[in-house]
């Protein structure tokens, strides 16, 4: 994956959507990277959850996310990207 920071994804995303609370999309970004950190996994297929996708969809990996497996071109914050 792509790292990027949080201040940097969460700028991005809220320029493509104006409507989005910015400071609620803020806390659950951190709350999806922490919930990595701590070990959370995809309800699917027990891989680690994907924190971009998990904060702008539903908690779940990037493959169950996307239908992809290949996430070399997507982002992922930058404090989790290897994890
Ligand atoms: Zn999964």
């Amino acid at each position: 994956m792509v790292p990027i920071s949080m201040e940097t994804f969460v700028n991005k995303h809220c320029k493509n959507n104006p409507e989005e609370n910015r400071a609620q999309f803020k806390e659950n970004l951190k709350q999806a990277v922490q919930d990595k950190k701590n070990g959370v996994t995809c309800d699917n297929c027990g891989e680690r959850i994907w924190a971009i996708g998990s904060t702008v969809s539903h908690y779940a990996c990037f493959s169950c996310l996307t239908g992809e497996a290949d996430s070399s071109g997507d982002y992922e914050i930058d404090e989790v990207c290897l994890l």
